[in-house]
């Protein structure tokens, strides 16, 4: 197997296999390393339990790399407008992709079809060498190289190394990046739940005090839910026997979308704030959850991902287009400068929101539901919003504004 890359990946979830592709497409050699051999062999009908809201930031990077065309075809669902509202008061708010003229505002896709789209790219480019099911244990970064070693006693070597190993990054660790962050104390309950009425292309969103239940619209009909809330509670609705989760599920989310008819196997992830108080030092940058972990309530965390990869692989080209050490850390810094504020920014956003919709401060409930009606009448206001939740504001790169890398 070869041994030496230009640029050496580590974790090939969503974001460091979109990284590969744009890489691969450049010509550079990269070497995609994971823990785990991916399983594309899923039963006919059944639906992913995780899936992720895409932005049209995201979007527009994935046809930049050819892989939208392949996620389209197994299933993707556009949805069009978004219903956010109080449990404990009457505040809503109502985001119409036609208020801004556009034809949706964004899509839900389950992970497992991102992945397969983008690993059915990845195989066209000989010069990405897929590396698994392999650890790495560590690492070690020098002046002109940075190499990694692999649990089966492998050592590969490159000009850059690049954590996409996610939240729990090995690389990170390893690297002496600390992070600053905290836990919600909250998990994510998620589930695939048949209801009564249609979806209707609408992405619904209930806060109560625990935390925010989301029903994602699905192309079948069906949606994919995400119910925030405390450990102990989420340990409870997994002990349930389906009925009587269901039961608890319409209790919580009322009578929108008619009754709770059926639901999938269940699960829950812990949910944290985690920011990496740095994401480069020479030969190394981190991206993805290896950089950021953020609250789910908006689906913005893989997204921001996506924003990384795409920054990062502009910033690679160019270095190339005029001679520069890609894997120094001068070249890396831009990088680091282009993503960092727009992450903080979404992260201390959502922090905010997730406070605010959690507080049981009689006067802070009467904010948050004068808030979102008086929002949902200020149409500039509105609008701004809904541009930055579709990934349309800030310093996009390249890929994520239509262009080519
Ligand atoms: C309940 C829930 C709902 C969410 N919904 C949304 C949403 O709607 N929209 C959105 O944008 N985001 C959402 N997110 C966030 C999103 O899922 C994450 O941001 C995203 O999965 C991170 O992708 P990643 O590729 O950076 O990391 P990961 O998906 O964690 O991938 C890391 C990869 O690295 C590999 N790896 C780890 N360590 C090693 C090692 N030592 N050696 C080799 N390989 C290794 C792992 O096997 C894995 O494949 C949600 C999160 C949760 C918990």
């Amino acid at each position: 197997m070869k041994t030496d890359f230009d640029i050496i990946i580590v974790g090939a979830g969503m974001v460091g296999s979109t990284l590969a592709c744009a890489l691969g497409m450049q010509g550079l050699s990269v070497g995609l390393v994971e823990a785990h051999r991916p399983d594309f062999d899923w039963p006919d009908g059944s639906v992913d339990q995780r899936v992720s809201a895409i932005t049209c930031a995201s979007q527009q990077i994935f046809k930049g790399l050819n892989a939208w065309d392949v996620m389209c075809r197994l299933r993707v669902s556009p949805y069009r407008d978004m219903r956010v509202w109080d449990a404990t008061g009457s505040g809503e708010i109502h985001f119409d992709s036609a208020d801004l003229g556009e034809p949706l505002l964004g899509h839900i896709i389950e992970n497992r079809v991102i992945q397969f789209a983008l690993h059915d790219r990845l195989v066209e480019y000989d010069n990405v060498t897929f590396i698994a099911p392999v650890l790495v244990t560590a690492m070690e970064l020098n002046t002109d190289t940075a190499s990694v070693t692999l649990d089966d006693g492998r050592h590969v070597s490159a000009k850059l190394l690049v954590a996409a190993d996610g939240s729990r990054s090995k690389l990170r660790e390893l690297a002496g990046i600390e992070t600053q962050g905290w836990s919600y104390h909250q998990h994510g309950v998620v589930a695939t739940i048949k209801t009564e009425n249609t979806h209707q292309e609408t992405a619904w969103q209930r806060f109560m005090p625990d935390g925010p239940l989301a029903f994602l619209p699905l192309s079948d009909g069906s949606s994919s839910i995400v119910w925030s809330t405390s450990p102990e509670h989420a340990d409870e609705l997994l002990a349930l026997d389906d009925g009587a989760f269901l039961e608890a599920l319409q209790s919580a989310f009322g009578e929108r979308l008619g009754r709770m008819l059926s639901c999938g196997p269940r699960a829950a992830f812990p949910l944290r704030m985690q920011h990496a108080k740095s994401y480069t030092q020479h030969r190394l940058a981190l991206l993805g959850d290896a950089a950021h972990t953020i609250h789910p309530l908006a689906g913005q965390g893989v997204n921001l991902g996506l924003a990384d990869a795409a920054t990062l692989a502009e910033v690679i080209a160019d270095a190339m287009a005029t001679h520069k050490d890609i894997g120094a850390l001068k070249t890396l810094r831009r990088y680091e400068r282009w993503r960092k504020g727009d992450n903080l920014a979404m992260m201390t956003t959502m922090d905010a929101f997730k406070r605010l919709f959690g507080s049981k401060v009689s006067i802070l409930k009467w904010l948050r539901n004068t808030g979102l009606s008086l929002t949902n009448r200020t149409t500039p206001v509105k609008n701004m919003i809904m541009r930055q939740a579709m990934g349309l504001e800030g310093d996009l790169s390249r890929l994520a504004k239509g262009k080519q890398l």
